[in-house]
């Protein structure tokens, strides 16, 4: 699955593990490149 940081507008391959977050600037919404849909993700 593809997304894109909101912030430095990288592109961040997510596995389903939890770690949901940009490996580049920490950033922790990320867009949804194909429908466009901000993701906004609560790591606890
Ligand atoms: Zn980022």
């Amino acid at each position: 699955m593809s997304y894109k940081c909101s912030r430095c507008k990288r592109d961040v391959e997510l596995d389903e593990y939890g770690g949901v977050r940009c490996p580049y600037c920490g950033h922790r919404v990320l867009l949804k490149e194909r429908a466009r849909v901000v993701k906004e993700v609560d790591v606890k």
